[in-house]
């Protein structure tokens, strides 16, 4: 059996805007320039590194602890690392989440099918119930996002943007999102948002001085 996660450790915080959101993981297959783990452990008081990653039940029990201290819009897993790291707990748990009539919504650094080479990613996510995606761009060409995002992947771009436009013809509402970086061509993102089919959505650059008007989550 598992050691108990300790009490400072947040699988379960609330975000700006009514949602809940999920912290399963601290693994991610890139290591973004403007990444918050590089400078804090957490945001607005809540300790998002993992001494071990949560098991299904144990999302799902914060997700309902979560809802006794009051309504959400939706469940997003996001935190302080990438979700398709752990595609099997996003398809548990997005299951759970549909019997009981909540939206879910998966922000995601677009890896999922590199990560998961033997499943068709977007296909699994649309039958297990996931209603909308936020893929983070972040790049108008793949040597900014080689710069930028620094994937372990090679070719990583090309496959974020298919990622998207899968999850596009899978009914999945997408939103291409990039971080407002120094040098960031957003309206290069913006484009290729429109060709896909998806929204777009420019984010403010948290920094360590701008900790505290940050979003209250660190998104994939
Ligand atoms: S994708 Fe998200 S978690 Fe991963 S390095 Fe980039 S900002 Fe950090």
């Amino acid at each position: 059996m598992s050691p108990p996660l300790t009490p400072a450790e947040t699988i379960a915080y609330r975000g700006a805007g009514g949602a809940i959101y999920l912290n399963i993981t601290n693994r991610c297959s890139n290591d973004c320039a403007f990444c918050l783990r590089a400078w804090t452990d957490g945001v607005y008081g809540d300790v998002l590194t993992l001494t071990r990653e949560p098991e299904p039940h144990e999302v799902t029990q914060a997700v309902e602890l979560e809802f006794i201290d009051g309504p959400a819009d939706e469940v997003v897993f996001c935190g302080f690392g990438e979700p398709t790291m752990r595609l099997d707990v996003v398809l548990a748990v997005t299951e759970w989440l549909r019997l009981r009539r909540i939206p879910a919504r998966l922000d995601t650094n677009g890896h999922g099918q590199l990560l998961n080479p033997d499943v068709d990613v977007p296909a699994a996510l649309a039958a297990a119930g996931l209603g909308a995606v936020t893929v983070s761009l972040n790049a108008a060409d793949p040597e900014s996002y080689d710069r930028i995002c620094r994937p372990l992947f090679g070719k990583a771009y090309r496959a974020v943007i298919q990622f998207a436009e899968q999850c596009v013809q899978h009914d999945i509402q997408t939103t291409l999102t990039a971080v407002d970086f120094p040098g960031a061509d957003l309206a290069g993102c913006e484009a290729i948002a429109t060709a896909v089919g998806a929204a777009f959505r420019a984010r403010g650059l948290a920094t360590p001085r701008g900790h505290d008007q940050a979003e209250k989550r660190e998104e994939a």
